[in-house]
């Protein structure tokens, strides 16, 4: 049996990053940038205002006070996206709205608030300015050619904006990894809205729990399949999703990869392409598959819902994001002290789906209740993944253990 840590690094060496596409901007948002973005214009682009106000020459301001205030003319205002009609000379404010060019021959602005109208057009200044005084200068975020994002980044909100600042209406990335999705068994079948199963069947929630991991870790859905307990069912849906032209890059099936009478998932995957590992050390999800079929990857995992998500959560979706050309694979892990005790049989690693929140400054956990792997509700309360040694008896109230966060 494969350790978890040795399957995920054979696993993660078959995964190369995925070829480039350019996107609209927003599109690529969660993406990882696959060009160099340097700045084509200075930013701010001109020496503007950073407040309303007035813009003076400092020394026509020298030593105004409230009781003493300098007096001078004002000329046109100067709204927001505007030029100066004229500009500053001695003796002379203009008002200039936050953001509007700073016209010529002022070199300070003076808050409105340090202001008040004066008689015959002009402005009381209240307060001295000194040169500079809240001026954003040309290019004193970023001076034009400055790299402002390196290949690599993976873009959030904030490098969203910053794209936009350089115009950039399509940008280049690493392409995300289509995913087909397959769910197995007949016991199982689709949801429909208000429709009970008959007896004997049970809803399929691996095709949209899987569907939904995918697209959180960034991925495209690239089919969602059902497939009969049935060996030709199998082998045809599995050639279907991995044919070179129109299949996915990487393959999931959920169930029928066990060693029972109608696992089916298994066989096939040896006909048609390569097992490269199966079962890993672990608990829940022990009956995992890895390997591939022509170019695409494939993910055979267990069927109990509870297992495929977390060896969705281990294996794949680490894989997705090396694919997508992420650099950091890892969820973080904490050491979080237990408020209960955790049972465990000595055998495999077990991760327990846990509540962990902060206490005192430090972080604390406990099971989210029954660990079954057909337990789904184990899985909706939890934010965590509490890792259980696998030559542990059972850990004690008040022990420490390593919790992964998934949120
Ligand atoms: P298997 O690995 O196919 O033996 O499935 C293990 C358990 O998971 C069985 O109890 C199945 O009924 C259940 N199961 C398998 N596939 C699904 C699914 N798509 N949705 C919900 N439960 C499933
Ligand atoms: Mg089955």
């Amino acid at each position: 049996m494969w350790t978890v840590e040795r399957a995920l690094e054979a696993i993660l060496a078959r995964a190369g990053r995925l070829p480039e596409e350019r996107v609209p901007l927003l599109e690529s948002l969660g993406r990882v940038l696959a060009e160099e973005i340097a700045a084509d214009i200075d930013v701010p682009p001109f020496d503007n205002s950073a407040v309303d106000g007035y813009a003076v020459r400092a020394e026509d301001t020298a030593g105004a006070t409230p009781d003493a205030p300098a007096l001078l003319r004002t000329l046109a205002d100067v709204p927001a996206g505007a030029l100066a009609a004229e500009a500053v000379t001695a003796g002379t404010a203009a008002r200039v709205m936050t953001g509007a060019p700073l016209p010529p021959g002022a070199d300070a602005m003076v808050m409105v608030e340090d202001t008040r109208p004066a008689e015959a057009g002009r402005v009381a200044i209240l307060e001295a300015a000194r040169p500079g005084d809240h001026i954003r200068r040309a290019g004193e975020d970023v001076p034009r050619g400055t790299v402002v994002l390196n290949a690599g980044t993976r873009l959030r909100a904030a490098e969203i904006a910053m794209l936009a600042t350089m115009g950039r209406a399509t940008v280049r990335t690493v392409r995300p990894a289509k995913v087909a999705v397959l769910s197995t068994g007949d016991e199982v079948v689709d949801i429909a809205e208000g429709v009970i199963p008959p007896p004997g069947k049970i809803r399929n929630s691996n095709r949209y729990a899987l569907a939904a991991l995918v697209r959180e870790a960034g991925a495209i859905v690239h089919s969602l399949t059902h497939i009969p307990d049935e060996p030709a069912a199998t082998e045809a849906a599995l050639r279907a999703v991995s044919d070179p032209q129109t299949g996915a890059d990487v393959i999931v099936t959920a169930g029928g990869v066990s060693v029972g009478d109608r696992d089916f998932v298994k066989p096939a995957l040896e006909r048609l392409g390569r097992l490269e590992l199966w079962k890993v050390a672990m608990k829940p999800g022990k009956p995992l598959a890895f390997g591939g079929i022509g170019d695409a990857l494939f993910f055979g995992l267990p069927g109990n819902p509870v297992s495929a998500m977390v060896t969705f959560e281990l294996f794949v979706r680490p894989t997705l994001w090396k694919l997508a050309g992420r650099a950091d694979l890892h969820r973080p892990q904490v050491q979080a002290v237990l408020t209960e005790a955790v049972p465990h049989t000595p055998g495999r690693r077990e991760y327990v789906r846990a509540i962990t929140t902060t206490q005192d400054g430090q972080f604390v956990t406990r099971p989210t209740g029954a660990q079954g792997s057909g337990i789904l509700h184990s899985m909706t309360r939890a934010n965590s993944l509490l890792i259980v040694p696998p030559e542990s008896a059972g850990l004690e109230a008040g022990e420490s253990a390593a919790v992964l966060l998934l949120e």
